[in-house]
């Protein structure tokens, strides 16, 4: 059980940003710390980030460090993770551990916002979610009757790898057409360029003014009423949908929350098409009895979350 006067730090290093927050035993943000680094050195880096963030106030029971890959929560170890150097998947938990002094968990960046959100955010007075995390990659995660399900080695919830499009392109997994090489944040960006540079009805689009555009900047313009950019966007919100349609099936769960930057980025214009083709798609009971809801916590989901499950695995 959680002593109620210790605070929890967690670091989020999903995005090329670290984003790393002080939280208090129930979840609340105490303070919050942004910060570039680098990875070399990156142990020490988080290590100062932790310092800082512990200096202020209580005293700090834990350190949870949310990252985008797969995690034996067994072992502590990384198992995969296409954005970290090998050196420092094999090394992160024992290096902090010794750096800081502090207890280290170490968890998968989609798990954590899932639990964030459901200690803090959109899941608070549910019992069962799904979560999924739409950004650089497509993360998901389960939690029923109130806990982290990961399956029989720890990797489940892994929506991203679901197949929408069996003639598709070619996943960083190893199949092909998976929902990730379709709406995950690069995804949007390759497929807005491609049509961009063979559809007439793109030529109006302010994103063709800017040759590195993101999918930040198509869902900025969708909500400033870009026709392309919205077509991108629903077309986005289709697949999702299909992915969503699927899960309620398998789970007949009692809420969908979706997150992550390019939910963050989009919001209802992404949220909208994701539900119109989930009641298409998805079997009508299951469906009816499911919310479907955008994530509240934004940014902040992630390292509330890799705090909270670091409370919880003492
Ligand atoms: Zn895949």
């Amino acid at each position: 059980m959680s002593t109620p006067e210790l605070n929890y730090i967690g670091i989020d290093l999903s995005g090329p940003q670290v984003h790393a927050a002080l939280v208090n035993s129930s979840g609340q943000i105490i303070q919050r710390l942004e910060a570039q680094v680098s990875p070399e050195n990156l142990v020490e880096q988080l290590a100062i980030i932790a310092r800082d963030l512990g200096a202020g106030s209580g005293q700090v029971g834990a350190i949870g460090v949310a990252i985008p890959g797969l995690v034996n929560r067994q072992t502590d170890r990384i198992v995969s993770s296409p954005d970290l150097p090998s050196k420092i998947q094999e090394d992160l938990h024992s290096e902090l551990t010794r750096a800081t002094g502090l207890r280290v968990e170490i968890e998968n960046d989609a798990n954590a916002g899932a639990y964030g959100e459901f200690v803090a955010g959109a899941g608070r007075d549910s019992r069962d979610i799904f979560y999924m995390m739409i950004g650089n990659g497509i993360g998901g995660a389960i939690i029923l009757d109130g806990k982290l399900w990961t399956g029989s080695s720890g990797f489940a919830g892994e929506v991203g790898h679901i197949t929408i499009d069996t003639e598709g392109l070619p996943c960083v997994c190893g199949n092909t057409g998976c929902l990730e090489t379709v709406a995950s944040a690069p995804s949007i960006v390759r497929r807005a360029r491609e049509r961009l540079f063979r559809d007439s009805t793109s030529s109006l689009s302010r994103l063709g003014l800017n040759k590195n555009f993101t999918a930040d900047d198509v869902a900025r313009q969708a909500n400033e009423g870009d026709d392309f950019a919205i077509m991108m966007i629903e077309r986005t919100g289709k697949y999702i949908g299909t992915g969503v349609a699927n899960v309620i099936n398998l789970l007949n769960i009692e809420k969908i929350i979706l997150g992550g930057g390019v939910m963050v980025e989009a919001g209802q214009l992404l949220l909208n098409p994701i539900i119109q083709e989930t009641k298409r798609r998805a079997f009508q009971p299951c469906f009816e009895a499911t919310q479907i809801i955008g994530a509240v916590l934004g940014a902040d989901a992630v390292a509330i979350g890799a705090a909270m499950l670091a409370r919880d695995a003492a």
